[in-house]
């Protein structure tokens, strides 16, 4: 076991991934070295979203007795000292206070004195530069959540909105196209709510995009009732924009949508959707959904289906409804029994797994499009077309920038093919 090692295990979404980053640029500067071996310290980024989640993560702190355990992300906001109480991790950090966790960890290196560190709730890590490897990174431009869906644990957990200056996300952009990052998702509960003094959400997109030697630039996650056709008519102009719309719907009852508190009517929605189709007919648009949430009844499950049929999303991460702490849905008394809920889940998904493969067909086509690699995977290397779908290609990459593949086949979910360019040819 090397001293003053530790490793940091990522469960949940991409601000998770995230903190990963800034987390390790604030170990690294205490002298603290990350390694996937013989570590000394685990720290797990925990997620909140699911209800399994608890379980899962007492489950490994169990198995993981013999590492200093550190518990961060969501979580730790909702189990608090508990964890400590039932002797499965000796510290415990709230998701605003990473900022002190080094020198808190050093400090039960010294002492063993397990401790419980809250943080302000206005944190949002302005001036540290995440250390993350490869050509692509996330920014988090803003934390935490002002919408309060009926059935979201987020506000609770990740506490009110709180934006990233203009400055410091430039700033930070700019040091990570410095180091080689080619590719920047933006990311937050919900990007469009982003506000800074004269800045709103598509206005930093537009000029963070410009910064010179950044190949392309991309965003997560969107609420419905934020997007506008402006905003979608501005984004289609940015030319480095990947073509990527992850749009929530949950439901396709209005009925069902008052009661999650989604501010708009599946009508409005799905004029949002056909209008960015029209405006931008080669995104990739994914959409998350719950199914089983209290009081849905068949029609209104249907009424979903049909929102499904409609828009063809290109993936879809569905969820059967489950009560999560603090929420205000866990208190509603229609609750759906499991069976049904399932029934109508298996349904759904069988359907959206049809689509999602039809989409993947009508990605072969047999001319050149442009890829970004991001990975190699065995003798493959696995690479984004420009809205953000994956796919395998043999052959060579250019080591910046783009690749040429001509895609051929579909291999399980992926479409595959092979690079057109040919390094020797071209010497
Ligand atoms: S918009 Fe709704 S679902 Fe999304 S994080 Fe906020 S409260 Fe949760």
């Amino acid at each position: 076991m090397k001293k003053n090692s530790y490793f940091i295990k990522v469960y949940g979404c991409q601000m998770n991934e995230y903190d990963k980053g800034i987390i390790k640029a604030l170990m690294t500067k205490k002298g603290f070295i990350y390694t996937e071996k013989n570590y000394e310290i685990i720290i797990y980024l925990t997620c909140a979203v699911r209800e399994h989640a608890v379980k899962r993560l007492k489950g490994n702190l169990r198995s993981e007795k013999k590492y200093v355990r550190v518990v961060a992300g969501c979580l730790s906001e909702m189990l608090k000292e508990n964890l400590i109480k039932e002797k499965l991790a000796e510290i415990v950090v709230s998701p605003t206070a990473y900022k002190v966790l080094p020198e808190k960890i050093e400090d039960f290196l010294k002492t063993h004195e397990n401790l419980f560190i809250s943080g302000e709730n206005y944190e949002s890590y302005e001036d540290i530069i995440p250390e993350v490897k490869g050509k692509s990174s996330y920014i988090t431009i803003m934390r935490g959540c002002n919408n309060f869906c009926s059935y979201c644990i987020v506000p609770y957990v990740r506490g009110k909105e709180r934006y990233k200056s203009y400055k410091s996300i430039r700033k930070e952009a700019m040091a990570l196209v410095e180091n080689g990052i080619e590719e920047i998702f933006l990311i937050g509960q919900n990007v469009l709510a982003y506000r800074w003094e004269d800045f709103d959400f598509i206005s930093l997109l537009e000029e963070i995009s410009l910064l010179p030697n950044l190949l392309r630039i991309g965003f997560l996650t969107s609420h419905p009732f934020d997007l506008t056709r402006n905003i979608i008519k501005r984004m289609s102009n940015i030319k480095k924009l990947i073509r990527y719309m992850h749009l929530p719907f949950q439901s396709g009852s209005n009925r069902i949508l008052k009661a999650m508190r989604r501010k708009y009517s599946i009508e409005e929605y799905l004029d949002k959707i056909y209008f960015l189709k029209e405006i931008m007919p080669d995104a990739y648009i994914s959409t998350d959904i719950i199914v089983g949430f209290p009081g849905e009844e068949e029609s209104d499950f249907e009424k979903t289906i049909d929102v499904v049929k409609k828009v063809r999303f290109d993936s879809a991460y569905m969820f059967i409804y489950s009560d999560r702490p603090f929420t205000t849905s866990r208190l509603m008394k229609n609750k759906i029994p499991y069976e049904v809920a399932h029934k109508r889940f298996e349904t759904l998904l069988a359907l959206q797994n049809k689509i999602t493969k039809e989409k993947a067909f009508e990605t072969v086509q047999n001319k050149p499009i442009e890829i970004f690699p991001f990975k190699k995977k065995g003798d493959m290397f696995l690479g984004k077309m420009w809205n953000n779908r994956i796919v395998a290609f043999s052959g060579q990459v250019n080591e910046k920038g783009l690749t040429p593949v001509i895609l051929k086949e579909v291999r399980g979910w992926t479409p595959s093919g092979y690079s057109i360019i040919n390094k020797e040819e071209n010497k």
